[in-house]
């Protein structure tokens, strides 16, 4: 493997390999950029079949963490950790060895919880260093009512025990980056349906997880009709009881005949043999990396399919870990930064409609000028 000729390098500032024979530690941690402020991006434990295909996958969510960052106008860098291993072999040692090696790089680089580590695997790292943040939230300490800023919408449309853990800063992300998938989803259908709510439309929502569930609830309680998949069957039990959503086989969620497409699982589901099958008119889910490559954005743009840019819509999670890690912000101003994420999404889609361009790219543009623009202040 030869690291700076991988095609997911892309100008990486920094990558570094973590090994601790006590506790079976194997991670990557890939630092994009700081030019915007420290890296920030989340840990993900996962069997990875090799160190490539590792390292593959830290790098593309680390440049997509600085992507995320600088979109969400967040004063951090992109970077983001993998351990190799199945998370249900996860040991209190391993999570410190892991927050050791954070802690080694001196705040260059901030963790959190990513798909298979949790907010208690955090408060284990916590132990070791303070370059962490979405730390659980024990009760209700530190809960701050949302109180709401003048023209927010109101509460009311928030089901009621989701409600909770958006008046929180920090906790678990998975709720906060629904509720800003929730938004980005509608002001898409607004643009690509000509629908202001997502009252009778068809959505199929691929995983529901920490994401992908508290999702179904917002969009169940907007009265969307759920078809919904996961790769595990309580989970779709779940769903279908609560929320009366249909259950649909896991391999053919992304075909179904929907309006819209929410892909809340893994990523790289988009590529040159799903795309000519999408049946929706939209996609916008809360999966990270959801192109598999860079020219996918082109062919859902070619099949009249209108793409939230993954790394825009799903940025609730950060915003409020971000938040958290800052200290002297309440649960109000957190949501009013999240419920940005529609206005951008807008503005992406309008100029990609004005100059005939994938969405994706030109959040990718908007993205690098931020950056470039950072570097050029860091330099003056
Ligand atoms: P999660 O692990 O809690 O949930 C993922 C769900 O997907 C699980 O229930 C799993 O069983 C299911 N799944 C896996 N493979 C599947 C398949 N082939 N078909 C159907 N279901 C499948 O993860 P999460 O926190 O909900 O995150 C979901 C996605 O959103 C990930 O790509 C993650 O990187 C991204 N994301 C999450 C956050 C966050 O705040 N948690 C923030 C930004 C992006």
């Amino acid at each position: 493997m030869d690291l700076f000729e991988m095609r997911d390098f892309d100008g990486h500032e920094q990558v570094v390999f973590g090994f601790d024979a006590a506790s079976g530690l194997r991670a990557v941690i890939a630092i994009h950029s700081t030019v915007l402020g420290p890296s920030a991006g989340g840990c993900r434990m996962w069997p990875y079949a090799g160190l490539s295909d590792a390292v593959s996958d830290a790098l593309r969510l680390s440049r997509g963490m600085s992507y995320k960052n600088a979109m969400a106008e967040l004063p951090f860098g992109g970077g983001k950790a993998v351990i190799v291993g199945d998370s249900r072999e996860k040991t209190r040692q391993r999570m410190e060895a892991f927050g050791r090696l954070v802690d080694s790089l001196g705040g260059r680089y901030i963790t959190a919880e990513d798909v298979g580590t949790t907010t208690r695997d955090m408060e284990q790292v916590a132990c070791v260093t303070p370059f962490v943040t979405g730390l659980p939230r024990h009760g209700m300490d530190g809960a701050v009512p949302l109180a709401l800023p003048g023209g927010s919408a109101p509460d009311s449309d928030i089901p009621s025990g989701l409600g909770d853990s958006l008046m929180q800063v920090g906790g678990d992300p998975g709720p906060k980056t629904a509720f800003g998938v929730f938004l980005g989803l509608k002001a898409a259908v607004r643009v690509r349906l000509g629908r202001a709510s997502v009252e009778g439309i068809r959505i199929a929502v691929q995983g529901l997880g920490g994401v992908g569930y508290p999702l179904c609830r917002l969009l169940a309680a907007e009265g969307a009709l759920l078809r919904v998949a996961d790769a595990r069957a309580a989970a779709v039990q779940r769903v279908c009881q609560e929320l009366g959503a249909q259950e649909v086989a896991a391999e053919s969620i992304l075909f179904e005949d929907v309006d819209v497409v929410a892909p809340c699982a893994l990523g790289a589901v988009l590529d040159a043999h799903s795309i000519p099958r999408l049946r929706a008119r939209v996609v916008a889910g809360a999966a990270n990396n959801q192109l598999a490559r860079d020219e996918d954005g082109e062919a859902l743009m070619r099949a009249g399919i209108l793409y939230a840019p993954d790394y825009v819509i799903n940025a609730g999670g950060i915003i409020s870990v971000a938040h958290e890690y800052q200290g002297g912000t309440n649960a109000a101003q957190v949501r009013a930064e999240i419920e940005k994420i529609p206005v951008r999404l807008t503005e992406i889609f309008e100029r990609a409609r004005r100059e005939s361009r994938p969405t994706s790219s030109v959040a990718d543009h908007m993205a690098r000028d931020r950056l470039a623009m950072g570097t050029r202040r860091k330099v003056a």
